[in-house]
């Protein structure tokens, strides 16, 4: 159960000195048991007090990196109540029954360009299916040799001796090892511990995992992720929604760690539509079995969606873009540094086969008509941008295309700028058309 604030009270020195912020001990005990507050800003908590209170000031969920990938470390059910923090972890599955050779390049393939974004999956996870610990070990050899990412290995079968060669093969990447059970766990944790790598925890029913966990925990070993053995989507959905409520709102410190999901659909499109339930709701990782680049980009797209902080619009560098080989002559376009308004003026500039400079002014990364109504995208701004952007060293003309939905800022910013200002479309995809016209030959 998560400490109240009066029981973190008790643990404090009760100076009310104010060093840790708040100007009394109790009101930085309601802080740390509002999850608003870190323990260290105290300096005079004592050993032993620090101790009691480590599951208050400890994070809900703890953050768990697999290679560079960080799991977990969320603070919150939904994403409006403040953001989500690390995306869930995307997982191919291999096995080392399949030509290899022929997967991991199409693995490495799965690297997507949106809206100035890089999207690519995070890991592999290398099922041993073959039954065989050397076969298995040849497939990791050729995994690590071949794809630098994350990696899930799957050690459960193996003895302890064949499980130690497996993990050491790739220790130095610290990989997930699939997984502590009832039955191996005290072995797991012991080769968890000796390479220092996280380990997976797979137990059926929340109260086994919980239970699992808590012996691994007490075992030494806490850098742990939980993988539910669970049976049907209805199923998986209840026990992910309930850990990650049990871990949030109860603190409740067995549940306390990053998930790990497996999809269970074999046609790819229900697959990826498993695999996006489990990104919603709430699997720090989950590993699928597609790894075709149709059947990724919507999976990959629907992630950035979700853990996209829409507090923070994405924003492109507000600078001199230059498209296609531009020259002296190139038309010059202004827009707004909201990077879906960017990219879709850059795609209608580059698909009209003129090259040309877009100008992105800062605008918080807002939208034309939505910075003009704030008065972030008026002709001042813009008059000072195209001064401060170099763009005058850059063309020998001085003319600038204004989306045509702020047509009204014309004349200002002709007279403050010098520039000849030409409205332009309204919208982006009137561009091809309005540049051939205007500036073809
Ligand atoms: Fe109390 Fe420590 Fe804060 Fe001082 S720094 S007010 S002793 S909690």
């Amino acid at each position: 159960m998560a400490l109240t604030g009066l029981d973190i009270y008790k643990q404090l020195p009760k100076k009310n000195c104010g060093e840790c912020g708040p100007p009394t001990c109790l009101a930085f005990a309601m802080a740390l048991a509002a999850g608003k507050a870190s323990l260290e800003s105290c300096p005079y908590v004592t050993d032993q007090a620090r101790e009691n209170l480590a599951s208050a000031s400890a994070p809900p969920i703890k953050l768990v990196r697999v290679g560079d990938v960080e799991l977990g470390d969320e603070t919150v059910i939904f994403r409006h109540d403040k953001t989500f923090l690390h995306p869930t972890g995307i997982f191919i599955e291999v096995s080392d029954d399949e030509a290899l050779d022929e997967k991991i390049p199409l693995v490495n393939d799965l690297v997507f360009e949106r809206v100035g974004q890089q999207y690519k999956v995070d890991g592999v996870a290398l099922r041993c299916r073959s039954g065989d610990a050397s076969r298995y070990q040849a497939a990791l050899e050729k995994v690590a040799a071949g794809y630098a990412g994350a990696l899930i290995l799957d050690v459960k079968g193996f003895d302890g001796a064949t499980a130690d060669n497996v993990v050491k093969t790739v220790a130095a990447r610290k990989p997930l090892l699939f997984a502590a059970t009832p039955e191996n766990y005290e072995l797991l944790v012991e080769l968890a511990k000796k390479h220092a790598c996280p380990l997976a925890v797979s137990a059926s029913g929340l109260d086994g995992l919980a239970d699992l966990a808590q012996k691994c925990a007490g075992a030494g070993w806490k850098e742990l992720v939980l993988a539910p053995s669970v049976t049907g989507l209805s199923a998986a959905l209840a026990d992910f929604t309930q850990m990650r409520r049990l871990s949030i709102k109860k603190k409740f410190r067995p549940l306390g760690y990053p998930t790990l999901a497996f999809t269970s659909a074999t046609d790819p499109l229900e697959e990826i539509m498993e695999a996006q339930m489990y990104v919603a709701k709430y699997a720090s990782a989950v590993v699928v079995k597609a790894c075709r680049k149709e059947e990724l980009l919507p999976l990959l797209s629907w992630r950035a969606n979700i853990y996209t902080d829409p507090q923070k619009p994405i924003q492109v560098e507000a600078k001199v873009h230059e498209v296609g080989a531009v020259s002296e002559n190139s038309p010059v376009y202004v827009t707004t540094n909201f990077s879906l308004t960017y990219y879709s003026v850059e795609g209608e500039v580059e698909g009209s086969k003129i090259p040309a400079y877009i100008l992105p002014v800062d605008t918080d990364g807002t939208s034309v008509l939505t910075a003009w109504a704030a008065g972030k995208f008026v002709a001042e701004t813009i008059a000072d941008f195209l001064k401060k952007s170099g763009i005058e060293g850059k063309v020998s003309h001085r003319e600038l295309v204004l989306p045509g939905h702020v047509a009204v800022l014309s004349g200002k910013l002709a007279e403050l700028s010098g520039w000849k200002v030409v409205v332009g479309p309204r919208e982006a995809s009137g561009i091809p058309a309005f540049a051939r016209q205007r500036y073809a030959g």
